[in-house]
């Protein structure tokens, strides 16, 4: 069965139990767990899914550690089951990553406090983090990371989070909804609510933001998942709360080459000035480091690095790695994404029903029925969907009428796509070894880990289409292992419309080449032309934008 972008507008036609709008990880998560309980589910997305902060974060699904220092024990164990789940259900994309907490003289606290933590911290997730928590002294700590400072280095503490790509975690949860009846359709915007006589929402129109054409579709009831985006999309209906929801912070990561901060684990790093928390961060051929946290409240859309963000990240590199010499120069590529951070004076109460779930997250439920889900985070995701597709299900009276079992989650044992029939033991080379024998011994051995580590065990049938076309075994940018079968097989099975949504999102182009995949933009360009059948308008239109996402990146260097 495809799963092409164009059938998914064909078939947005009709009524729905539940209409979501906004695919990043939160709206994708709920379009999933509603249709896995049998509800009739569509999702609307107005750019592709995860454009938003949802492919911008730090990518680490992680028990907030920082949550400790206050005490807030509940947050932890929330965070650290949810970490434990997401490594069950989705193991090929959430790994375990060794952290360092390098302790100073000067630190806060010493390392007996923070080793103290850590037994919590391990605690907390009922011993089954990823691995246990060390202790290391300062040479064991220089062995493992030898550019850290050693000025007043007492040791540090090893522990484990882990590791992700947010913006395929956020696909496969929409792929899987798809898969179980779901409409979840990209470039799809909502641009107006639809009341009843009794003013309560009862569906949305939506535009095509490729044709331009616009429609309405019936919803019982509507979902308002859209991240930083929530208090405009709230503005649309006359009975939302007044007083705004979030208050947005803008987040920066930038990325250099391994061997310019060459790390094994990832550091926890205080900010000289502020004392602010960061990380800098392994990530295969590459290190990133963030990210910083300044209000905004601009456009989501345009949110980029700006100099003063570079300079700010690349002091923290200096203070705690004197010897690397990072400059600005180094810096490949950037990153930016809003926080959807919930406002510190709570909702007025007057005007919204609402449920504190937790401080992170909150669903809030107007006096026209829209029920809006606000803050949260990566890593809590399922949990928050299954909250709000639980408020839906109540909301409408539909437990009654569902079969029994059905009005519950079960998403905590639900493997996402990729992870079914993945090795128990969790041996990736395995099923990349399988994928180069069905491509016929066209996969590189690189190129059969990385499909392995983007796709989990639909790595296989990206491997048969290299066995049937070996046109398909060529790189998109010369040199590197990410396929021209990736391409065919996004545009095919994964919803992709845009050249940006290909470089961008279903690889990681845009972040780990040297530069930024520009070399492969029109390789790609004629490829989905080919087979979207665009004109060359069209064809320009795709790439050229997808130039501009670099340029944006890119414009802190202006
Ligand atoms: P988004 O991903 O922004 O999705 C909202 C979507 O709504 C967008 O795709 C947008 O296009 C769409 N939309 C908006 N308006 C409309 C409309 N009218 N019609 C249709 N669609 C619309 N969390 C962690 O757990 N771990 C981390 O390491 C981490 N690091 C972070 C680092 C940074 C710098 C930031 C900013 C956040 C980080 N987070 C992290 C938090 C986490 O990334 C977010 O909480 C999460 O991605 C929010 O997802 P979302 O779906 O709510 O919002």
């Amino acid at each position: 069965m495809s799963m092409r972008r164009e059938s998914m507008w064909t078939s947005l036609t009709g009524a729905f139990d539940v209409v979501v709008v906004g695919g990043g990880v939160t709206g994708c998560g709920i379009a999933r767990d509603a249709a896995r309980r049998g509800l009739r589910v569509a999702l609307v997305e107005m750019n592709d899914f995860a454009f938003g902060t949802s492919s911008r974060s730090s990518k680490l699904v992680h028990g907030g550690l920082r949550y400790l220092e206050q005490y807030e024990f509940n947050l932890v164990f929330e965070a650290v089951s949810e970490r434990r789940i997401l490594m069950d259900i989705a193991p090929h994309l959430v790994r375990p990553l060794g952290f360092l907490f390098p302790v100073y003289e000067h630190s806060r606290h010493k390392l007996w406090f923070i080793n103290a933590g850590m037994w919590v911290y391990d605690g907390l997730s009922l011993f089954r983090s990823p691995q246990r928590h060390q202790n290391l002294d300062t040479e064991e700590l220089l062995g493992e990371e030898p550019l850290l400072g050693r000025e007043g280095l007492t040791g540090a503490s090893l522990y484990y989070d882990c590791a992700t790509d947010d913006a395929r975690i956020t696909l496969e949860n929409a792929l899987d909804a798809a898969n179980h009846g779901a409409c979840v359709c990209s470039y799809a915007q909502v641009i107006g609510f639809k009341t009843d006589a009794r003013g309560r929402v009862r569906g949305v129109e939506v535009q095509d933001r490729t044709s331009g054409e616009k429609r309405v579709i019936e919803a019982t009831a509507v979902v308002n998942a859209t991240g930083p985006w929530t208090d405009q999309t709230l503005a649309m209906s006359d009975r939302g709360p007044k007083k705004p929801l979030l208050r947005p912070t803008k987040g920066v990561h930038i990325v250099v080459d391994h061997e310019a901060l060459p790390l094994q684990h990832a550091v926890l790093c205080m900010h000289p000035e502020d004392g602010r928390v960061m990380f800098a961060i392994p990530w295969g051929d590459q290190t990133y480091i963030g990210t910083t946290d300044t209000d905004d409240v601009n456009d989501p859309s345009a949110v980029y690095a700006t100099a003063e963000d570079v300079s700010y990240i690349l002091e923290v590199v200096k203070t705690h790695f004197p010897d690397s010499s990072l400059t600005s120069d180094q810096v490949r590529s950037t990153w930016a994404g809003l926080r959807p951070l919930m406002c510190p004076v709570e909702a007025s109460s007057d005007d919204v029903d609402e449920s504190t779930v937790s401080r992170e997250h909150q669903i809030v439920v107007g006096q026209d029925g829209l029920v809006t889900i606000a803050g949260g985070k990566l890593t809590t995701y399922r949990r928050m969907a299954a909250e709000v597709v639980d408020t839906v299900i109540k909301l409408l009276r539909l437990s009654d009428s569902m079969p029994p079992g059905l009005d519950a989650s079960r998403t905590d044992e639900e493997p996402l796509p990729g992870a079914v029939g993945w090795p128990a033991d969790d041996d990736r080379s395995k099923v990349a070894d399988r994928a180069r024998s069905l491509s016929e011994g066209r996969l590189s051995l690189e190129s059969a880990m990385l499909l392995t580590d983007t796709y989990g065990m639909s790595a296989l049938d990206v491997a048969r289409l290299l066995a049937a076309d070996p046109l398909l075994a060529e790189p998109i940018v010369s040199g590197r292992p990410e396929l021209m079968a990736q391409v065919d097989w996004a545009v095919r099975m994964e919803l992709a419309n845009e050249v940006s949504d290909v470089l961008m999102r279903r690889t990681q182009l845009f972040f780990r080449d040297r530069d930024q995949g520009l070399s492969g933009v029109e390789r790609v360009g004629a490829y989905m032309a080919e087979m979207l059948g665009w004109s060359p308008e069209r064809r320009e239109q795709s790439e050229q934008a997808y130039r501009q996402e670099v340029a944006l990146s890119r414009g802190w260097r202006d």
